[in-house]
């Protein structure tokens, strides 16, 4: 069977609105260096990922007579600076979840190349939603290095970018990106950005980062870090706000990852409106009492404290009981 040219991939690609791509042999087991520091340092409410650790070693092991893999880079928008408000999250979770918009476009493309080849080669699409290591493999596909901030950078178009995966049977004509070359240089901007000190020896601490803290971590969250939070109730993105490349950055490239969140919208999603509210966004994913949690420390961090205190009025145990680690329960008049 004749290699896919990577023209016929390129148009299958284009018709989903993917035009940063690559496409290499199915690589063989990674080094596992990277996933032991991360278990060394901790990964708090994350176990899973080491749970998986064989899979995540062994690419293939998802579907084992794959041939190649094809790597994906899908520009969101570029974050927006705080309103007056102070209160900040991701630029990712903007609009609509990513997952439930970019794995469904993977898989037209490999429907597309069955159709266009005539063949049932069988393929698996990965959008954070399998045990893979998408950065990595997207590094070694040539889209991009993995930078200080420990994400995957473009020279031409930054890191605001979501990363996508497809494992086919297919024999892609191999066409890396040419982007792997490290460029941090000397930069350090990145690490004297992030203000809990997440991020140093070209890694980030998960524990210290306030993505984890505020979309994976369980329990409340300790006071030392809150106070460092600066109103960041969903993600952070301040080491790719700081990183030069991301001058480059594209618009977002799907106007469904677009939105906005007003203060007062937030303020005021009740438990029953909650599902309603984020419907098909990725915010949806943490339930509302992490939701309030995160708008307390939000809140608090950047010195709104009677507005803090406005949510523990009949607030769920985990909103008290961190309430209670940034010193606010006891005069929260309950
Ligand atoms: S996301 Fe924020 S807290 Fe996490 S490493 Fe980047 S700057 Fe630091
Ligand atoms: S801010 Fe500087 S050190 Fe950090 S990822 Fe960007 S280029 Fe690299």
């Amino acid at each position: 069977m004749p290699a896919v040219p990577h023209s016929q991939l390129e148009a299958a690609c284009r018709a989903e609105g993917l035009t940063h791509l690559a496409s290499i042999p199915m690589p063989g087991p990674l080094a596992a260096e990277g996933l032991d520091r991360m278990a060394a340092d901790g990964v708090g409410d994350i176990g899973w990922i080491l749970q998986d650790r064989h899979l995540r070693l062994q690419p293939s092991a998802l579907l084992p007579t794959a041939r190649s893999l094809l790597c994906v880079a899908w520009h969101h928008h570029a974050p927006v600076a705080a309103g007056p408000s102070g209160l900040r999250r991701a630029a990712y979770a903007a609009g609509k979840d990513y997952h439930v918009v970019l794995r469904p476009k993977l898989g037209r493309v490999g429907a597309r190349l069955n159709r266009d080849c005539g063949q049932e080669w069988r393929h698996r699409a990965c959008v954070d939603s399998a045990p893979v290591c998408e950065r990595t493999l997207a590094a070694m596909a040539g889209l991009g290095w993995i930078g200080r901030n420990a994400l995957l950078i473009s020279p031409e178009t930054g890191s605001y970018r979501l990363l996508g995966l497809l494992l086919t049977e297919a024999p892609l004509e191999e066409r890396r990106g040419g982007h792997a070359a490290d460029r941090c240089g000397s930069c350090t901007r990145c690490e004297s950005a992030c203000p809990t000190g997440a991020l140093t020896g070209r890694r980030c601490l998960t524990e210290r980062c306030i993505s984890y803290l505020t979309i994976e971590h369980q329990g409340v969250i300790p006071r030392h870090l809150a106070e460092r939070f600066g109103g960041w109730w969903f993600g952070c993105d301040l080491c790719q706000e700081s990183c030069p490349w991301n001058r480059f950055a594209p618009p977002g490239e799907d106007v469904r990852l677009a939105g906005s969140d007003t203060e007062a919208d937030l303020l005021d999603v009740t438990a029953e409106r909650f599902d309603a509210h984020f419907a098909g966004r990725a915010i949806r994913r943490i339930g509302w009492i992490r939701f309030r949690r995160n708008l307390l420390v939000a809140l608090w961090s950047v010195g709104r404290q009677d507005e803090a205190r406005l949510l523990l009025t009949g607030a769920p145990e985990l909103v008290l009981a961190q309430a209670a680690e940034l010193g606010l329960a006891p005069t929260a008049g309950r």
